[in-house]
């Protein structure tokens, strides 16, 4: 069981005796990409060049279209997985399946020719994401440790939606976030009938077409930043909603009220960080208590948790062999 999966000091999330998951590795001829978050497309222009085939959803594939450019993955030969769809190489078996994330995030499953089933849950949300039964196990850490509960109970997005409501009465609200959180924050404000226009630069805008096209709904709002009206509007102090990845937070929203969409925000929903600036604690990621859960659903015989990427792999280790008595080891050590 030991030697069916591992971490490398790449972060390449190795399962069975092909597949790389999530980073580079020369001897495997198989990548798959989990997720388009930038932690998990570690190597992909070496894996593009080197391996035999990348695997990842259609969403994904679409999403890093417009993210790098349509160029890129055309580099090497991508495959497209529905979830459920096998794939076959040599004497082993590889599916996707759903994880709860951002759009075309996938959990990894091998199956091996001794029966043996190795998964790879990538980023996920829990409750939300269906669990996947394995015998080997290697799942995400971010919040690892068990002081990463969110034990408040108000709804999160209704919250979020207040906030915004209010923040409007005085001008533009700039809202941070990752590319995908980014999405499902306008979704909600646009189910939510928040009826102000919808401004955010070009990136954003691909993504949340990419977004539209597998479902997601934003209504017909959306401005690009660049356009005129957009422009105005901002320097007049109208209200609007602009929307800016987590690393434009020091170059715009000056003039506006500043909200941040963070998962590492654990002692309430909504918290006050200077006059004009919040954090809504509106998480894309399972706390201490969902990936305790997610590992005593799927029933695995060992655990490996992911060392390489943020988050306490070395505590999730030692919680899941002391509560649940099952074998875990963080990787890489
Ligand atoms: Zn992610």
């Amino acid at each position: 069981m030991m030697s069916k999966a591992s971490v490398t000091g790449r972060g390449a999330v190795l399962l069975g005796k092909y597949v790389a998951c999530d980073g580079f590795d020369k001897a495997r001829p198989l990548r798959v990409v989990t997720h388009i978050h930038s932690d998990h497309l570690l190597g992909l222009r070496q894996s593009l060049r080197k391996c035999e085939v990348v695997v990842m959803t259609p969403a994904t594939r679409d999403l890093i279209d417009v993210m790098r450019s349509p160029l890129f993955l055309m580099r090497g030969d991508v495959k497209t997985l529905d979830y459920g769809e096998p794939f076959v190489y040599d004497d082993e078996r590889l599916t996707l399946h759903l994880a709860d994330h951002i759009l075309g995030a996938a959990q990894v499953l091998v199956e091996d020719n001794e029966g043996v089933r190795i998964l790879y849950t990538g980023d996920f949300r829990f409750p939300g994401t269906p669990v996947v039964e394995a015998d080997v196990v290697v799942i995400e850490a971010t919040y690892g440790n068990s002081s990463r509960v969110r034990h408040f109970r108000e709804d999160v997005e209704d919250i979020l939606v207040s906030l915004v409501e209010e923040s409007l009465m005085r001008g533009p609200v700039f809202v941070f976030g990752y590319n995908g959180k980014l999405q499902e924050v306008i979704e909600i404000l646009h189910k939510a009938k928040v009826g102000v226009p919808f401004v955010m630069p070009e990136k954003v805008f691909h993504i949340c077409k990419v977004c539209e096209r597998y479902g997601m709904r934003f209504g017909r709002r959306l401005l690009l930043s660049q356009d005129e009206r957009a422009q105005t509007m901002l320097s007049r102090g109208e209200p609007c909603v602009a929307f800016y990845h987590m690393n434009s937070r020091r170059r715009v929203g000056e003039n506006g009220v500043r909200i941040f969409v963070s998962g590492w925000e654990f002692r309430e929903a909504c918290r006050r960080r200077a006059e004009n600036e919040f954090t809504i604690a509106l998480s894309d990621h399972s706390d201490f208590h969902g990936l305790l859960r997610y590992v005593e659903e799927s029933k695995p015989k060992m655990v490996f948790t992911d060392n390489y990427r943020s988050g306490d792999a070395i505590a999730l280790a030692k919680e899941i062999q002391r509560r649940l008595d099952i074998p875990a080891k963080p990787l890489p050590p």
